[in-house]
């Protein structure tokens, strides 16, 4: 059987980007770094643009989507978002060739991935995140910028295969860090990040017997630690049994390919 597999690019306020792949067909999950960089760590990992399908952008902050314009005009990418996000990101305007609309608690099939669309609490126009799942059912879920783990996120994303998390900061480390106050009470917000502490409870709920591989997303170098999420994260997957094998995705370098077969 062919492995189902992601490699995070790149992971943090300054560009998100996730390759997802199976058998032939390869898809972004966001746009967030430039298209050079993209292709560089693209090739870090032996593939290429010219490889991807298709790029499923999870809302329109510059951190998610600054590259979806260059990669879907100058490459011919399509680019799925939500009809917020595209309106929000300005992707409806003549520059854009081809984008295509999904909406939370949607299902969509590019190649031999099949695609769920899950809206997500958080302050973009209309966030969401997804998960992809191959023709014997086995999933890779990623989920970032959301302020609390709603119901139905947590009910997509319960017992992935392989399941990429939000640990955006420790609240301790938020609340007597250098960001401005209004900025803090955004990010602390029900519609902003998720902490380590929030996302580890969730974590607990949302991994299964199947799930062999969970990677920490979104880690702030302002007020969080890789090596604190990791801990966070490996409590609650050791409170559940799970052995799971653990990563915590880097802003500046691409995560191995994680995977199942
Ligand atoms: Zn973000
Ligand atoms: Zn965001």
């Amino acid at each position: 059987m062919s492995r189902l597999e992601v490699s995070f690019l790149g992971s943090g306020s300054s560009g998100n980007c996730a390759v997802v792949r199976v058998n032939g067909t390869s898809v972004l999950v966001d746009a967030g770094l430039s298209m050079k960089e993209t292709e560089s760590r693209l090739a870090l990992r032996g593939s290429s643009l010219d490889a991807i399908s298709a790029i499923f952008v999870t809302h329109e902050h510059a951190d998610h989507a600054h590259a979806a314009l260059d990669l879907n005009r100058r490459r011919g990418i399509p680019v799925y978002a939500s009809r917020g996000t595209a309106v929000a990101g300005g992707f409806p305007g003549p520059l854009f060739a081809d984008v295509r609309t999904v909406a939370g608690g949607k299902e969509l099939t590019v190649g031999d991935l099949h695609v769920r669309v899950t809206s997500t609490p958080h302050d973009g126009a209309e966030s969401v995140c997804y998960v992809f799942a191959d023709a014997g059912g086995r999933r890779v879920g990623i989920v970032t910028d959301l302020g609390h783990l709603s119901r139905v996120v947590l009910e997509a994303l319960a017992g992935c295969e392989v399941l990429g998390l939000e640990a955006n900061h420790d609240e301790d480390l938020l609340r007597s860090g250098p960001y401005p106050p209004y900025l803090k009470k955004r990010i602390l917000s029900a519609v902003g990040h998720l902490s380590n502490e929030s996302a580890a409870d969730g974590l607990k709920r949302l991994v299964g017997p199947r799930t062999g591989a969970v990677v920490a997303l979104h880690v702030s170098r302002h007020n969080n630690t890789r090596a604190l999420a990791e801990r966070v994260f490996r409590e609650a997957l050791d409170a559940t049994g799970s052995r799971a094998t653990l990563a915590v995705a880097r802003h500046d370098a691409p995560t191995e390919w994680i995977g199942v077969y």
